[in-house]
C-alpha cells in the first residue's frame, strides 16, 4: 500500500500537488550526466526512415507535396501574443516568444503525427522488406500500390489513445491497408472518434480512464499474433519519432538567425500527458543543442502525472489517482493519470522541471492566441502559455533572460471542427476578461 503521509513527508511538494495548486517543480537531477540507451544516432535513423517514406507521403497524402513528403510544422514568431501577455504581468516576459505550430502538422494536425506515424512506418517497412517486396533503396511511392495494400491487410495495428495518437495512427495505418483498432478513453473528443470511424478504423470506447483503456487494448491485441500494438506507455520507437522534431527545429532556428548558447538560452514549454511526445522532443533537443536548451513540461493541476512520477522518483509506479487527485481536465490530450514507463526515466537528467496550471488559464490562453494571432489550437496545446508567467519568475532567478528565446509547443488543433472551436473560444474569452 502507498503511504501518502510518508510520501508528503519525503516530498513536501507532493502535498501541493494533492491540493491541486499550481506549482513550479525544479528537477533536482537536471543536467547531471546519465547513460541513456538511445542517442543522436537513433534520431538520425528515425529521420532517415521519414526521408525514405517521403515519396510515399507525396502520393498517398498530397497535402504533403509542398514540404516534399516531409511532415513538419512552422516555427512562428508571435509578437502580438507576447505583447498581450505582458500587459497583465508586473515584470514582462524577457526574450522572444515563438510558437512551434504542431497544430499544423500534416495528416492529424497534432504532435502525434511525429511519433505515432513513425511507428506505423517502421512496422510497415519491416513487413514489406521481410516479404521481399521492398528494398531500402526503392522509391517508397510503390507502397501506395494495391499489392502492398493486400500484404498489409493481413496485419492489424492496435493502439490505446486519448484521441490524437489514435487519429494519426488510424489515418496512416488505414491508408497503408492495415486493419486498425483504436481503444479510446472516456475523455476522447467525439469528433476524433467519428473521424476515425469514417476512415474505416475500429473504435472501441471505454467508459474509463486512459490507463485502463490502454491496458484493455494491449491485452486484446496480444491475443492475435498478427496484431501489432503501439504502446503509448513505453514505446521507444514512438519516442524517437517525436525526437526528430529537434533536427528540424535546429534548421528553423538557424534560418531565423536565432542562436542557442550561454548568452542565448532556449526555453521550450511542452504539454505532457504520458510524457512521450514532450519527452521525445526534449530528448532530441538535448542531443542537438546540449546544455543551453531547457525543456519544461506543462501539466494540468488536476492530472499532473509526469510531475508526480518524477517528483517521487516512482515514475510509472504511481498514478495521480493513487494520491486522490481527481484527474478531471478539459485538456483531453493530457488526461492521463499514469506516466509512461520511459518518460520519467529518460527525462531524469534532461528536464529542467515542470509546472502545473489550471484549466481556466489554458482556456483563456486559447482565446488570447486566437484574438492576437488568429491561430486556432485545441485546449491542451496552450498549456505552455498557461505556465509561462510562473516559469518566467522562477527562471529569472537562475538564468539571464535578456537574450533568451522561448518556444511554446502548440501540440494540436488543425482538425478541430468549427463548432467545437467556437465553444472553446467563447469559454476562453469570458475567462480572459477576468
Ligand atoms: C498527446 C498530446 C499531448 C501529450 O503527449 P504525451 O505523449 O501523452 O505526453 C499534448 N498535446 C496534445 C494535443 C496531444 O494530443
Amino acid at each position: 500500500m502507498l503511504d501518502i503521509n510518508k510520501l508528503v513527508t519525503d516530498f513536501p511538494e507532493v502535498g501541493q500537488l494533492i491540493a491541486e495548486k499550481p506549482l513550479f517543480w525544479h528537477n533536482p537531477n537536471y543536467q547531471e550526466s546519465a547513460e541513456l540507451p538511445i542517442d543522436l544516432a537513433d534520431i538520425f535513423d528515425a529521420e532517415a526512415r521519414f526521408q525514405r517514406f517521403a515519396k510515399y507521403f507525396e502520393v498517398a497524402f498530397p497535402e504533403t507535396l509542398p514540404t516534399k513528403g516531409i511532415l513538419e510544422s512552422p516555427l512562428i514568431p508571435i509578437p502580438e501574443m507576447q505583447t498581450s501577455i505582458n500587459e497583465k504581468l508586473s515584470s514582462p516576459l524577457a526574450g522572444k516568444l515563438f510558437l512551434k505550430a504542431d497544430n499544423l502538422l500534416p495528416i492529424s494536425g497534432s504532435i502525434k503525427s511525429r511519433g505515432g506515424i513513425y511507428e506505423v512506418l517502421k512496422f510497415a517497412e519491416k513487413i514489406a522488406v521481410k516479404a521481399g517486396m521492398l528494398v531500402y533503396e526503392d522509391n517508397y511511392a510503390i507502397l501506395a500500390s494495391p499489392e502492398f495494400k493486400k500484404l498489409f491487410s493481413k496485419y492489424g495495428i492496435a493502439v490505446g489513445s486519448t484521441g490524437n495518437l489514435g487519429l494519426s495512427i488510424g489515418i496512416v495505418a488505414q491508408k497503408l491497408g492495415f486493419q486498425t483498432t483504436v481503444h479510446m478513453s472516456a475523455d476522447a473528443a467525439q469528433w476524433k472518434k467519428d473521424l476515425l470511424r469514417e476512415k474505416g478504423a475500429i473504435v472501441v470506447e471505454y467508459n474509463d480512464n486512459f490507463s485502463n483503456a490502454i491496458t484493455a487494448g494491449r491485452e486484446q491485441a496480444a491475443k492475435d499474433p498478427n496484431v501489432y500494438f503501439i504502446d503509448d506507455e513505453g514505446s521507444v520507437d514512438l519516442f524517437l519519432g517525436y525526437s526528430v522534431a529537434a533536427l528540424r527545429l535546429q534548421a528553423q532556428l538557424k534560418a531565423a538567425s536565432i542562436q542557442v548558447n550561454e548568452d542565448h538560452p532556449l526555453f521550450v514549454y511542452l504539454p505532457a500527458g504520458v510524457g512521450g511526445s514532450p519527452g521525445g522532443v526534449a530528448f532530441g533537443l538535448k542531443q542537438v543543442f546540449g546544455e543551453h536548451v531547457h525543456p519544461i513540461f506543462a501539466e494540468p493541476t488536476h492530472i499532473p502525472s509526469v510531475t508526480l512520477g518524477m517528483m517521487t522518483g516512482m515514475n510509472n509506479q504511481i498514478s495521480v489517482y493513487d494520491v486522490g487527485i481527481d484527474g478531471i481536465t478539459k485538456a483531453d490530450g493530457l488526461a492521463v493519470g499514469r506516466p509512461s514507463r520511459i518518460a520519467g526515466k529518460f527525462m531524469r537528467t534532461l528536464l529542467l522541471g515542470t509546472a502545473t496550471f489550471q484549466d481556466d488559464r489554458m482556456m483563456a490562453e486559447l482565446a488570447r492566441l486566437y484574438e492576437t494571432e488568429k491561430i486556432k489550437v485545441e485546449p491542451s496545446a496552450t498549456s505552455g502559455f498557461a505556465i509561462l508567467p510562473r516559469c518566467q519568475t522562477e527562471l529569472a532567478k537562475q538564468y539571464s533572460l535578456t537574450d533568451s528565446t522561448h518556444i511554446v509547443w502548440a501540440t494540436g488543433g488543425a482538425m478541430v471542427p468549427a463548432d467545437d472551436f467556437s465553444r472553446y473560444l467563447s469559454e476562453g474569452q469570458s475567462l480572459l476578461e477576468k
